[in-house]
């Protein structure tokens, strides 16, 4: 349910939910949705829960505006995309959907599906890309890569499962390559180990020597790549 918190004399939208899993009352704010979230468990009232928004109101309109500028795949935009410097043009009489030419993405068809498909565009190509660098890597450790899943992920960029199913978030394919690589290497790493143990970082160093660098990157860089809306209501 939507509700509302006042901050300095405006008031602002909340979207209130119950979750049974809850242990405690929660305020977030969504990187990708810009929406603030109360996050309630059964046993807290509405009433309860929003006077505790409202006492984090400052904090919550803080966040929000510490968030980088949205970006919207529209027509002109430029992005890195695996490591291509990319700008969309859009073409709405041409019938071929989406395509690159050089460094320019080319969508077809009407403006307002067109942002759904790029990020399908992107998905797709992501996918493909993953799966194949995830093969090539697991080679060199002597592992089996059964499966990658390109997802919209909200807290890690990656992770893996003992049955060799990696799943990525499709906003690495908007970070340069050397970072896109490196969490694909440290995926295809706990398939030798399961946790993040020294010996885990040194099979990660042996697959991707510069990964400090693409850490450093990916923690310096998060909130510009959730700048990208996941969807149109975003
Ligand atoms: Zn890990």
């Amino acid at each position: 349910m939507l509700a509302t918190i006042y901050h300095e004399g405006r008031s602002i939208d909340i979207h209130v939910e119950y979750n049974a899993r809850a242990k405690r009352i929660r305020l977030k704010v969504g990187r990708s949705s810009r929406r603030i979230v109360l996050v309630l468990p059964r046993s807290v009232s509405v009433k309860r829960g929003l006077a505790f928004a409202q006492s984090k109101a400052d904090w919550a309109v803080r966040q929000l505006a510490l968030l980088p500028e949205k970006q919207v795949f529209q027509d002109g935009l430029s992005f890195s995309f695996l490591g291509r410097e990319s700008v969309i043009h859009h073409s709405p009489s041409a019938k071929r959907g989406v395509w690159f030419d050089e460094n320019v993405l080319w969508v077809s068809g009407q403006s307002e599906h067109l942002a759904r498909r790029v990020r399908d565009f992107i998905k797709k190509e992501f996918s493909a890309y993953a799966l194949q660098k995830a093969r090539k890597t697991a080679e060199q450790i002597q592992v089996h890569v059964q499966r990658v899943t390109v997802r919209d992920t909200t807290s890690r960029w990656g992770s893996c499962s003992r049955t060799g199913h990696l799943s990525f978030s499709w906003r690495l394919a908007l970070a340069p390559l050397f970072v896109a690589d490196y969490v694909i290497a440290h995926e295809v790493a706990h398939l030798r180990q399961m946790n993040h143990s020294a010996a885990f970082w040194q099979v990660v160093e042996e697959l991707a020597p510069d990964y400090q660098r693409a850490e450093k990157w990916l923690k310096k860089n998060a909130a510009y790549l959730y700048s990208f809306a996941a969807k149109e209501t975003d």
